[in-house]
């Protein structure tokens, strides 16, 4: 080999790994011309290829350093799902250790069972179909219960290699505040159920009150009606009331009045409703009950309240009723009068005593 030649071949050694090679000026003068074109393509083509490699490198570095800043963890895997990159946001958010052994997803041990699966089948899907997928999941091995929304893309290189990229969202805080959220929901709901329950109820005794009287009577209405049935009602008056507040006081009088609800709630079926009417007089609401059973309800309750309702000196504390039951031409109006005309009759004929509805069809007191 000739000096010339081995000069060239170093000169095109150099050049593959030198862009900047120079050429001595008494080594350059022994060159060919043919040699001195070739030797000045090379440089070219070797500082073209030098500048992209800058190029390149100085990009990557700023994708590097963009996707440090980002203050999501983001991680690159290759298709095997080792990890090529991750960002400190990553790090930072999944207290890894940088020491830790942290190759694949399969090392991420702070993910259940079921937790990380599910990452590997969102990773496969997205390798796969090179499409992009989002779902949460939870990171449970925090005494937080940290939750999370998962990113994940995949996609090829011109190379054909295949990776995924992800981003991981912390909303452990959103779910938080969605789940308050949902609590307060919930207490207000119940609150107003509250509030709508204890409208419609008398503060006294607990029974329903008047006001909710029209709505009770609208259903009973309508679900007669419909089904072609009967209801009933019974008024009830406490006999001689006023002697009891003038003898004992007025809480006596009213723990009476609680007593006395009580006892008509245990002495009805779950369905019928006692309403306070007035001062200590009362209302029962008896869906699907005709007259005759009616009459049955009022005296058992009456004799019921005569046994056990008592004045503090013992003597007993008895009511008069009256009825009426529904038939189709009557309206609510009527019910009461009816029921309020038959009261009045009970307490003309002595008191302690049910006056039942005078009935139309048979025109006997049944
Ligand atoms: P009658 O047998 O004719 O029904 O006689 P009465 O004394 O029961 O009837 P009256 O209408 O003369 O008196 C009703 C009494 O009920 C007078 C009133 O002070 C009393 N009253 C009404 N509401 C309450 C209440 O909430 N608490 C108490 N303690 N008494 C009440
Ligand atoms: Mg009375
Ligand atoms: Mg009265």
């Amino acid at each position: 080999m000739s000096t010339k030649n081995s000069i060239s071949n170093n000169v095109y050694n150099w050049l593959i790994n030198m862009h900047n090679f120079d050429i001595e000026p008494e080594l350059w003068n022994d060159l060919t011309e043919d040699e001195k074109e070739q030797f000045q393509k090379v440089r070219e083509e070797n500082l073209y290829h030098y500048t992209k490699y800058q190029e390149s490198k100085i990009n990557n570095e700023l994708y590097k350093n963009i996707l440090n800043a980002l203050p999501f963890p983001c991680a690159l895997k290759n298709a095997k799902g080792e990890f090529l990159f991750i960002n400190p946001a990553h790090v930072k958010t999944f207290n890894l250790s940088t020491n830790e052994p942290y190759q694949t997803i399969d090392d991420f041990h702070i993910l259940s069972d079921k937790e990380r699966l599910g990452l590997q089948i969102d990773n496969a899907i997205a390798l796969d179909s090179l499409c992009t997928i989002q779902k949460p999941f939870s990171y449970e091995a925090d005494p937080l219960n940290r939750r999370f929304y998962y990113w994940v893309c995949g996609f090829q290189c011109k190379n054909n290699n295949r990776y995924t990229f992800s981003v991981t969202q912390d909303v452990t805080e959103f779910v938080q505040t969605e789940n308050k959220l949902s609590e307060q929901v919930a207490m207000l709901e119940s609150t107003n159920e509250n509030i709508i329950r204890l409208s419609n109820l008398d503060p006294l005794t607990g029974a329903y009150n008047r006001t909710s009287l029209v709505e009770f009577f609208e259903l009973n209405f309508r679900e007669a009606r419909k089904t072609k049935s009967t209801f009933s009602i019974l008024l009830l008056d406490i006999d001689h009331f006023k002697n009891v507040n003038d003898k004992f006081g007025h809480l006596v009088g009213d723990k009476l009045l609680q007593d006395m609800v009580t006892l008509l709630k245990n002495s009805v079926r779950e369905k019928d409703m006692v309403f306070r009417f007035g001062g200590e007089e009362f209302l029962l609401l008896l869906p699907k009950t005709n007259f005759i059973q009616a009459y049955e309800v009022a005296e058992r309750i009456r004799i019921h309240i005569s046994k056990n309702l008592k004045r503090p000196d013992n003597s007993m504390i008895t009511i008069s009723i009256g009825i009426a039951n529904y038939t189709n031409e009557k309206t609510a109006t009527d019910l009461i009068k009816i029921a309020d005309e038959n009261l009045y009759r009970a307490k003309n004929n002595g008191r302690n005593c049910v006056i039942p509805q005078v009935n139309t069809q048979n025109k006997g007191i049944f």
